[in-house]
């Protein structure tokens, strides 16, 4: 077994592979990048929730029934990606372990490392993204960005700047399918990452579902099934992953980010929304920061209008990408505190995300109507347009928090 990983980017263009450029690791860092990327995520027991889906799957692995065509269905964050690279891992691993009497995957052997390096996607993206950037124009335009981490997955991402699955790229699934039998896998993967297709592109992967090839599975993920075509759902399996429950974040939590405060882990496991991938990425301090500032504009607005303070606070946002990223941590937790004050009107506080100030929620909600719910979401989205149209930031979170007064 070679200890030289390569991670290359494909494009394609017009009728030929182009490989931009090619990164070789020698087998030092080789070594070094198996033993920390994969030392403590090795095997399905790194999944997280979705226990019976998960089950499903591989026992679909351990009778060799794994379908042709799956759909993998489930919210942002959920894992859907992480899940179908595991899949494809583990029916090729060549050292087939079991876990719990059903197949899983090794981690260390060549096609579980080769494959396992597609599971950053968006830093590869970019990087194929960028490459592109840099090319001719006309060699631009005809150029698709597709990731190949070992010769027999293929990963279809949505194409920017649209960011819809375009014509060149189901081609490719569809060479790769009939004519290039797999090499090192026993059965070849292409996993589609995104639901939203050109009408043309769709309208070609059909015929692919039509006559699938025998060995070769396709995955698309959607975070919501309705947006394929009827004839594409109806040729495929449909598989379901659900959020998890804050309790189940929570505690997942505890064991991996063992720095965090019971009350923080409430906090974090609220915030994540069901996506234990985002539970574990969560910057608490930021999201804090921007609360804090958050609910003195919302106190401000809702009871004592004295704008001093509230001044003060603005004018620190600044131009700038440290502006930047401030406001947007400022708006992010001003939607989270508005949505928490709706929950609280609606009479169901059970539901805000920010549990640890529940009775300043409650106290900031007396009184306030859906009306002005509304009103604060069209001042919210005014400050974000106007980001867009790189307005002054200070002038337009004043306006905002001029918005946000009762009427
Ligand atoms: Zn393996």
């Amino acid at each position: 077994m070679s200890s030289v990983v390569d991670i290359f980017f494909l494009f394609w263009l017009g009728s030929e592979w182009i490989r931009p450029f090619r990164q070789t690791f020698g087998s030092a860092v080789g070594q070094r990048k198996r033993h920390l990327g994969y030392s403590q995520h090795v095997g399905f027991q790194d999944f997280i929730g979705n226990a019976t889906a998960v089950g499903h799957l591989r026992e679909s692995i351990r009778v060799d029934r794994f379908p042709h065509s799956m759909i993998l269905a489930g919210p942002k964050g959920a894992g859907k990606y992480t899940l179908a690279v595991m899949l494809a891992q583990a029916v090729n691993c060549t050292e087939k372990p079991l876990t719990d009497g059903l197949p899983d995957f090794c981690g260390a052997c060549a096609n579980c490392v080769r494959i396992g390096e597609s599971r950053n996607l968006d830093e590869l993206v970019d990087a194929a993204v960028s490459a592109r950037d840099e090319m001719r124009d006309t060699d631009k335009r005809e150029t698709r960005v597709l990731i190949q981490t070992h010769p027999d997955v293929l990963i279809v991402p949505p194409d920017p700047p649209q960011l819809l699955i375009k014509l060149g790229q189901v081609r490719q699934a569809i060479h790769v399918a009939y004519y290039r039998p797999p090499i090192e896998a026993r059965r070849s993967f292409t996993i589609f990452t995104s639901s939203a297709f050109m009408k043309e592109a769709a309208n070609s992967l059909l015929k692919l579902l039509e006559e699938p090839p025998e060995h070769t599975s396709l995955i698309l993920l959607t975070e919501n099934p309705q947006e394929l075509l009827p004839t594409i759902r109806s040729r495929a399996v449909i598989h379901r992953l659900g959020a998890l429950a804050p309790a189940e974040i929570e505690a997942v939590l505890a064991q991996r980010r063992p720095e965090l405060s019971a009350r923080d882990r409430a906090l974090t496991a609220r915030l994540a929304e069901g996506a234990v991938g985002r539970a574990l990425g969560i910057e608490l301090s930021a999201y804090l920061a921007g609360r804090q500032e958050a609910l003195l504009i919302l106190r401000t607005a809702l009871r004592d209008p004295d704008y001093t303070a509230l001044f003060h606070v603005t004018e620190t946002y600044r131009g700038g990408a440290d502006g930047q990223q401030k406001t947007v941590n400022l708006l992010r937790a001003m939607g989270a505190l508005v949505e928490d004050l709706l929950l609280t009107i609606a009479g169901t506080p059970e539901l805000v995300r920010n549990v640890d100030i529940a009775a300043e929620l409650a106290k900031l909600a007396e009184g306030l109507t859906v009306e002005w719910i509304d009103g604060a979401a069209r001042a919210l989205g005014q400050v974000e347009q106007g980001m867009r149209r790189n307005l002054l930031r200070s002038l337009s979170l004043d306006a905002m928090a001029v918005g946000l007064e009762r009427n």
